[in-house]
């Protein structure tokens, strides 16, 4: 049966600021979902939420993952899970390849699922390696990199997306980056992401740019405002959006305008 995440009535506060005030949505493998909304509206809240990052507190709600509530869990056990939460921030790790990293991440999967597992073996793991990156048109050489020290924007995202074919989650949420995606980071991720979609892979991608839906084109948007998802449809919400922009919204809503 295909995995579920299903976010019920989340609230969720930074220093006693309430900031999501009743999320509902629900995620299914092979499903791909956009979330879009204004700057401030409380989309990375959301992801850095479901990542279990110690600063955001939930005060209500429940996230189930596949029947089980991760809201109890830790990070990292979230992830062995096969829920996959991009950094924002992707914090460089001294002295770690991507290629290092990657195998790291598939053996604790693979020990989390079978204690007895021994791990994917070196020429196992080259392979893979290769055949992802020969998928995403990443160059060879990008797996002996030390983990995001000096990468630019396209290259943090290329590691993003090589991490998300190689670890295999069933569900996958990528944020942007709040300095903002260039046309090169933005194709890098739409277009890794199209050839990862498949019935294994439900995917909520976080972001305000309408282009990456033009390249993505998602089965779901969902929009948010002021910590809430106001509005759900398909493919025409974002083509309102690209029409109008935020602000009809904002009215409708009776939220004050942070910017289009
Ligand atoms: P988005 O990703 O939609 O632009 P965020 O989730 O980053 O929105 O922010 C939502 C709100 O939470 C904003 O009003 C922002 O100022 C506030 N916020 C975000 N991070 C913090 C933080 N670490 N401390 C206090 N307030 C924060
Ligand atoms: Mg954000």
């Amino acid at each position: 049966m295909a995995a579920t995440l299903e976010i019920r009535d989340l609230h969720v506060s930074i220093d006693g600021n309430p900031i999501l005030k009743g999320v509902n949505l629900t995620i299914s493998q092979g499903e791909t979902h956009a979330l879009m909304g204004p700057n401030g509206s409380g989309k990375s809240t959301l992801a850095y939420a479901l990542m279990g990052h110690p600063a955001y507190t939930v005060d209500r709600g429940e996230v189930i993952f596949d029947g089980i509530d991760i809201l109890e869990l830790e990070a990292d056990e979230r992830s062995r899970l096969g829920l996959f939460l991009a950094f924002q921030y992707p914090v460089s790790v001294p002295g770690v390849t991507v290629a290092n990293f990657l195998r790291s991440a598939i053996n604790a999967r693979m020990k989390a699922e079978d204690p007895d597992s021994p791990g994917i073996s070196i020429p196992e793991f080259r392979r893979l390696l290769k055949e992802k990156m020969d998928l995403l048109g990443i160059d060879h050489k990008f797996a002996g990199r030390y983990l995001n020290e000096g990468f630019s924007g396209g290259e943090k995202k290329r590691n993003e997306v090589l991490q998300l074919a190689t670890l295999e989650p069933k569900i996958g949420i990528l944020d942007e980056t709040d300095s903002g995606l260039d046309i090169d980071a933005l194709r890098v991720v739409a277009e890794g992401v199209n050839k990862l979609k498949g019935p294994n892979l439900g995917i909520l991608i976080i972001t305000h740019y309408k282009r990456m839906l033009e390249y993505l084109q998602p089965q779901f948007v969902h929009m948010m405002m002021d910590g809430r998802i106001v509005e759900s449809g398909g493919p025409e919400l974002a083509e309102e959006l690209e029409l109008h922009g935020y602000r009809p919204f904002f009215e409708k809503y009776g939220i004050e305008a942070t910017e289009d």
